[in-house]
């Protein structure tokens, strides 16, 4: 038998919960990882520096195709592995967008995705005059590399980002700031879904997601309340997205919902993503298998739900001392139905230490049981 060979760039929890699906499949899944002791430890087989050249493509050498744990690998290393015949899944070009919030906003503008309104600034006056255009309030985001909140400001005047706009400052974010009106979404949802290299593309349904802080809290699938024409047409622009961009791989659409039922593009990140962490349990085939299946260009799995309702709940650091596994026990025997992950983490205020997923017929019942199990976890 021939064998599938998949590099990941990046040994966080997402290429740690790669490997399960890997070992079911057959699928020889190593990863370059940027420390000794990372959550995907038990893949690795590579420590080093993801912005040398000559050490990821020492990595290439050993896989068919590279994918990613994380978005930051310079598209500089990624154009030189693809200019050296290397099979990069999501492909330079894409994975640009993921990396650059105004040129994803460009991007969408150009094939027509709709979205909160935008716009590029680099001077105070151009950000309060936006401001005084959008009822007084706004987002101000730096373009590279915020992540779970980091990089995200509301705002009421230009004052409250005078830090960013300071030139050092601004020249880190490539010498803009994006600045978008204040949606006064009823709910966060996001649009999970995979497309291979030949063009197949299958979507999950469309998820509700929860923020505490600019972090995900709770995700439930499907999105309750959603029709059946909500979740086709969440699925027709992740689709329209993912041609648009040249996307492959597992990849997420962050949107708002608005009041008037109109769905407006927040975020997309090229790679599994938390919001599709249910699917372990929750869909005949997990975000994991699928990203694996998708990159090496096998045919997609069924992503239909295996439940009426799939909820999971992120476990974050409390602080640096309290371990999950002090009220493991306590937890495995109060819930005997949640699903625990943890991702091998040393504890840190605020950091995803793992999550819990319940399934079941109603949506206040696997909450309760995810809230239940979480208390437990976080409070021993
Ligand atoms: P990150 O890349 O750090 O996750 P996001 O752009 O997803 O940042 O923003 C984080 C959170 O901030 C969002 O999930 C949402 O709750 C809020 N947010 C971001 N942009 C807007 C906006 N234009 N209007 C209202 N809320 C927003």
């Amino acid at each position: 038998m021939g064998e599938f060979r998949v590099g990941v760039i990046g040994g966080g929890q997402l290429a740690r919960m790669m490997l399960v699906p890997a070992i079911e499949l057959g699928i020889n899944l190593k990863v370059f990882a940027e420390a000794e002791g990372s959550s995907a430890s038990l893949g690795v087989t590579q420590v080093g520096d993801y912005t040398r050249i000559e050490q990821i493509a020492e990595f290439a050498k050993t896989v068919d195709v590279i994918t990613f744990d994380h978005e930051h690998v310079p598209i500089s290393v990624l154009e030189a592995l693809e200019a050296d015949g290397v099979k990069v899944q999501p492909p330079s070009k894409a994975l640009n967008f993921a990396q650059n919030k105004l040129s994803m906003r460009l991007r969408l503008n150009e094939i027509g995705v709709a979205m909160p309104r935008w716009a590029a600034v680099e001077t105070a006056a151009e950000l309060d005059s936006f401001i005084a255009e959008n009822d007084g309030k706004a987002v101000v985001k730096t373009p590279i590399g915020g992540y779970d909140g980091k990089g995200v400001r509301m705002v009421t005047s230009s004052k409250d980002v005078a830090d960013w706009l300071k030139p050092v400052q601004l020249a880190k974010s490539g010498g803009k700031l994006l600045v978008e009106e204040k949606v006064a979404f009823v709910r966060e949802v996001a649009q999970l879904s995979a497309r291979t290299p030949s063009g197949e593309f299958k979507p999950w349904p469309l998820v509700q997601t929860t923020q505490v802080n600019g972090v995900c809290d709770e995700v439930v699938s499907p999105a309750p309340g959603a029709t059946p024409q909500l979740h086709m047409r969440a699925a027709e622009m992740a689709n329209q997205i993912a041609k648009g961009l040249g996307v492959t791989g597992v990849f997420a659409v962050e949107m708002f919902e608005t009041e008037d039922g109109r769905l407006l593009v927040n975020e997309l990140a090229m790679r599994p993503h938390n919001s599709g962490h249910f699917s372990i349990e929750g869909s005949v085939t997990s975000q994991f298998e699928q990203h694996l299946r998708a990159v090496l260009d096998l045919p997609l799995g069924d992503t239909a739900a295996r439940a009426e309702v799939a909820l999971m709940m992120n476990l974050l650091g409390v602080d640096d001392e309290v371990d999950f596994f002090n009220g493991f026990d306590a937890a495995l025997a109060a819930y005997p139905s949640a699903k625990i992950h943890t991702y091998g983490k040393s504890p840190r205020q605020g950091r995803k230490m793992g999550h819990v997923t319940v399934l079941g017929e109603s949506l206040a019942s696997c909450r309760a049981q995810a809230e239940g199990c979480a208390m437990i976890l976080r409070s021993l």
